[in-house]
């Protein structure tokens, strides 16, 4: 059973018949969440988490859990810590929007000549360096999880390190069977995201859209966009929500982000200085606060809308 497969990097999480949530470790260099399921004829996977060695496990576990090879792969945005284990899902078929793909393609051709080049073995130091003097463990935690992925990117051939989706979308994917699953298409995390809802157990995979006890990340986002996609969320309806970083949620994650939402913009819109409120202090990546609030204020300034 992939509940009890072991991993490093993973701890998979059965949240109903044939569907589970690979919720990373803390430090993996898995670094953000990713979903199995049942398709009933085929195995789905949702995201494929920051490197191919990560990706293996997921690969692994769906074998064990469903009986098959996985061979449907959905990405939900393009960013690499959602998309660099792509590779280790060759030959399935792989569905993302077409800006999604756009996005993949252009970042991702830049990224694959940079790594191992100096300029990024530097940034792999700086990091190492910050850590070694970092105490706070919410900001600990997301350095070890980069320095494990890039230790394990700078051993993929340049040439597998991007895998771009053969098949694009646009609004609505239903996929075959009698599950009732599909692809919707949202956006505000970054310039296209996309859910993906089983009408039949009635859970969400939700990618970064929705974040639990964990700070959000908007620096390729629109936060008008973000909130109207939340709201479009929670009509869905569904029971269990499968964030792209930290824990399994109930629906009501999703309100809840709307609210911090409403906070960050009501800080952002005044000239009080910068600090994390209380009820989010035990948040995960607390280092994207300041610069959410920082982006907030630096649009408000040139008078564009985030
Ligand atoms: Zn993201």
């Amino acid at each position: 059973m992939a509940t009890s497969f072991p991993s490093d990097q993973f701890r998979m999480e059965q949240v109903a018949d044939g569907n589970w949530a690979a919720v990373t470790r803390s430090g993996a260099s898995a670094s953000s969440n990713c979903g199995i399921v049942d398709l009933g004829y085929a195995t789905l996977i949702f995201d494929t988490a920051h490197t191919p060695q990560a990706a293996h496990d997921l690969w692994t576990a769906a074998r064990l859990g469903t009986g098959r090879d996985p061979s449907v792969v959905v990405n939900s945005h393009w960013h690499f810590d959602h998309t660099l284990g792509n590779s280790s899902f060759r030959g399935a078929k792989f569905f993302a929007t077409a800006t999604t793909r756009t996005l993949l393609l252009e970042h991702g051709s830049r990224y694959a000549m940079e790594v191992g080049e100096p300029e990024w073995v530097q940034g792999t130091m700086a990091r190492n360096d910050r850590l070694a003097q970092e105490t706070d463990p919410l900001v600990r935690e997301p350095l070890l999880a980069e320095l494990a992925a890039r230790k394990e990117l700078a051993l993929v051939p340049r040439s597998e390190l991007i895998l771009v989706p053969d098949a694009s979308f646009e609004g609505r994917h239903r996929f075959p069977g009698t599950k009732g699953v599909q692809v919707v298409e949202g956006g505000g995390h970054s310039e296209s995201d996309s859910v993906l809802f089983v009408e039949e157990t009635e859970v969400l995979f939700a990618g970064d859209l929705v974040t639990v006890q964990t700070h959000p990340e908007l620096a390729d986002g629109s936060l008008d966009r973000w909130v109207t996609t939340l709201e479009r969320i929670e009509r869905i309806g569904a029971k269990v929500i499968v964030p792209g970083h930290g824990p399994v949620g109930p629906p009501e994650a999703c309100r809840e982000l709307r609210e911090y939402f409403a906070e960050l913009q009501a800080l952002a819109d005044s000239d009080a200085p910068v600090s994390i409120p209380a009820e989010y202090a035990a948040w995960a990546l607390p280092d994207r606060f300041p610069v959410n609030v920082a982006r907030l204020r630096a649009a408000r300034r040139s008078g564009e809308s985030v």
